[in-house]
């Protein structure tokens, strides 16, 4: 072999490896996962004591919040999820320091028997957060039925801006 012709192989068998390798750091680039958003959402923050309450069903300290006696007109949302769950029409004085209600929104609130046997426990039936108990009997109101609900579960938004209200939270 000349040494020229040895010279233009080792010359192609290098560009031939150039092309291959680009080739290979190409396909490689399109070749990466495209990164779709999986439409996992996260609830909101929640403060300390909002997340004893919804979390760990702790119970508010009676006649403490700014809610057990607000009157306005609006509803009240999950802190967590931010699912509706009561209107201020269903809200009512009970003089035992926590929000009442007499009824929820159709299919917001879950009930289940609580852990001591005796009570029915309230949940938020989107992201089942703890909202605190549900009593039937007492005479309160015609529907004779208390929801005693936690102010740190719940958020109000007054009739004006429930348009703006921020969109329910479905975590998966
Ligand atoms: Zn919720």
């Amino acid at each position: 072999m000349l040494p020229d012709t040895h010279h233009k192989m080792k010359r192609i068998i290098r560009y031939s490896l150039l092309i291959t390798g680009l080739s290979v750091a190409c396909s490689a680039g399109s070749q990466n996962p495209e990164y779709h958003n999986s439409g996992h959402m996260k609830y909101n923050d929640l403060t300390p004591q909002e997340e004893k309450v919804l979390l760990h069903k702790a119970t508010d300290r009676p006649f403490t919040g700014d809610y057990y006696l607000k009157n306005d007109k609006g509803i009240y949302i999950c802190r967590r999820c931010n699912a509706p769950l009561y209107r201020s029409e269903d809200k009512f004085e009970a003089h035992c320091g926590w929000p009442s209600f007499d009824d929820e929104i159709p299919g917001a609130v879950k009930r289940v028997p609580d852990a001591d046997g005796m009570r029915t426990e309230i949940l938020c039936a989107n992201c089942g957060g703890h909202l605190g108990h549900v009593f039937t009997g007492e005479g309160f109101t015609g529907k004779n039925t208390r929801h005693c609900v936690n102010t740190s579960s719940i958020r109000f938004i007054p009739a004006d801006s429930v348009q703006y209200a921020p969109a329910p939270i479905t975590a998966k």
